[in-house]
């Protein structure tokens, strides 16, 4: 492709006129005309998995490369868009053959090996619903979301398998735990009952039709925090496809011949919307590393593999900057012409050290969980406001409300909410109705963030409208935390907020009232965290642990975080008349 030397963005644009004229673009936008790019299932019906792999397969691009996979220790496969079509094919016939139907729930708790990409595929591919699990999750966070979704099978390694298997006994609706022993890394023989990944899947016939599923159809769920309660899982379904395919073109600025890297998890949205499904639809090659972040060893993928479109969050930047630009200077990154960035805030600074170490800005975009896709964002062609999170993508209304549901005046803080009807737009959280029916007003869905517009359309981010906490970009719900240290005997109450961070925006704090009997000492402090982070992840339990007699309270007995937070932060304590008294 013929690259613009100032822009390096490819001379032959196929994007939609929107890079051109936002405008305009805005204006005539309809989503038929997305529609009639993707391949569709014969029949009509619709399905992520078909539009990822076979449609590839089917239009003469087999041999391509789909994803080029880097081990934690550098080894690396390489997989045809076909090697896919048959791996997934297969992992969809072992699914059948173990008595999957269509809407079952599959769960996956597995790190980022090739493995995942197939089973995750497969899944969609047999018509079942896929819930991707972090890797680093402990066990309680795993038996939650396996118990309220419901899942009948759920597909590990030997090593996640050892850290939660006191809970599986708990998950009663699970009927089959499948075991990837990724190139016989562990010795260890199976658990009683068990199955080999590796073994049925050398059984598994290479054919398989794919169900063929609606666009309406339940595709991917993903649990997200709230405040209150144990997190939701945000159903997606195949019609997402058509958000992540276009938003891959217009936010991502994804052309055939790039080489991606998405630096999310599958555990995560980021990881399935844009680590799989945008890519993929959309033809393009991707690195996969499986190893977590190291400045160098990044800095050393890109050059090696010539990465062009990168997909990172705050935090990693963050991490990059304090490691400093020189690192990035020493190895040829100029295969980079895009770099954008989710999750959290991106501080205008992260933007000119980008500038700075690669020769490009990041470009900051906004979406989350519930979304299922990017909607605002600062895109390739057209100028950056460093510290926004750039302007609506087309065919999507977001509007700046306050709370009648009225648009706040330009430059005005209000609620950021969509109009409903986007098409990676969630469908339900999984058994919890009332909850999903909760986020939406006259037509609007709040999203539960504060933000402001300003005259140009550009979106700004304010904050959380609620007591979640944004750590590394990843949301955790104060209750989950609280939950887990009260089920320590010396634990009589807790509060957990959202401390400020400078790299990792905000770091789990909880403040603890103990039993009587109970000394506060150091060591007590210190068992705590570890009793939490057994439980939980290492980043969701608390980072830092406070004493205090008792907790602040309303007259209801609800804890009032925001005090623990003024508190901790010096600020003004605001409206206490609703404090109960001590
Ligand atoms: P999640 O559902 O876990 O993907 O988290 C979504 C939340 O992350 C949003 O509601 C925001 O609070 C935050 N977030 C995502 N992207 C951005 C961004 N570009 N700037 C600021 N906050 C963001």
């Amino acid at each position: 492709m013929d690259y613009d030397p100032i822009t390096k963005r490819p001379r032959d644009l196929r994007l939609p006129p929107m890079l051109e004229d936002y405008d305009a673009s805005r204006r005539s936008f309809s989503w038929d005309q997305v529609e009639r790019e993707l391949a569709w299932l014969p029949g009509g019906g619709l399905n992520i998995a078909h539009e990822c792999i076979d449609r590839h397969c089917q239009e003469g691009r087999g041999d391509k490369q789909a994803m080029i996979w880097v081990g934690k220790s550098g080894e690396e496969e390489r997989y045809t868009f076909e090697q896919m079509r048959v791996e997934t094919n297969k992992f969809a016939n072992v699914l059948k053959s173990l008595g999957a139907k269509k809407g079952d729930r599959v769960f996956v708790f597995l790190d980022r090996l090739p493995e995942i990409y197939f089973v995750l595929l497969g899944i969609l591919k047999a018509g079942c619903v896929a819930g991707p699990l972090f890797s680093a999750f402990g066990p309680d966070p795993v038996r939650d979301r396996l118990q309220d979704s419901g899942a009948s099978v759920l597909v590990t390694a030997p090593e996640l398998r050892k850290r939660i298997k006191d809970v599986l006994p708990e998950c009663t609706d699970l009927k089959h735990t499948l075991i990837v022993n990724k190139d016989g890394r562990s010795s260890d023989p199976l658990a009683a009952g068990d199955i080999s990944y590796e073994a049925e899947m050398a059984k598994a016939s290479p054919d398989f039709a794919i169900e063929p599923t609606t666009r309406d159809d339940y595709s991917i769920m993903h649990y997200t925090s709230g405040t209150t309660g144990k997190p939701k899982g945000a159903v997606h379904r195949h019609n997402s496809v058509l958000h992540q395919y276009a938003t891959g073109q217009w936010c991502l600025d994804l052309h055939e011949d790039d080489l991606y890297w998405c630096t999310a998890d599958p555990g995560w949205v980021t990881g399935t919307s844009y680590g799989i499904i945008a890519p993929w639809s959309n033809g393009v090659t991707q690195l996969i590393y499986e190893g977590g972040f190291r400045a160098t060893t990044w800095y050393d993928l890109i050059a090696k593999y010539k990465v062009t479109v990168w997909y990172t969050a705050p935090t990693a930047i963050r991490m990059m900057m304090k490691v400093g630009a020189e690192a990035a200077k020493k190895r040829d990154t100029s295969s980079l012409r895009f770099m954008c960035s989710v999750g959290e805030p991106l501080n205008p600074e992260g933007i000119f050290w980008g500038q700075e170490a690669f020769d490009l800005p990041f470009h900051d975009n906004w979406w989350q969980t519930e979304t299922g896709g990017i909607l605002v964002a600062n895109y390739a062609g057209s100028e950056i406001k460093p510290g926004s999170m750039g302007r609506p993508i087309p065919g999507v209304e977001i509007g700046i409300i306050d709370d009648d549901c009225k648009p706040a005046p330009t430059g005005e803080e209000g609620d950021l909410a969509v109009r409903t009807g986007w098409p990676g737009m969630f469908q339900t959280y999984w058994n919890n109705e009332e909850m999903y029916q909760s986020k939406f007003k006259e037509g609007w869905y709040i999203t539960g963030d504060r933000a402001r517009m300003d005259e140009d359309g550009y979106v700004w981010f304010i904050g959380r409208s609620d007591d979640v906490i944004n750590t590394a970009g990843h949301l955790v719900g104060p209750f989950e935390v609280e939950s887990a240290l009260l089920e320590h005997p010396a634990v009589a109450e807790a509060g957990v907020i959202g401390k400020p961070d400078p790299i990792a925006m905000e770091v789990v704090k909880a403040f603890v009232a103990l039993v009587d009997g109970y000394e506060p000492t150091e060591k007590l402090r210190n068992e705590l965290m570890r009793f939490a982070r057994g439980k939980l992840a290492a980043g969701v339990a608390p980072r830092e642990i406070d004493f205090i007699p008792s907790l602040p309270k309303t007259r209801s007995g609800k804890i009032m975080r925001r005090l623990l937070k003024a508190r901790e932060l010096g600020l003004d304590e605001g409206d206490t008349s609703t404090l109960e008294d001590d």
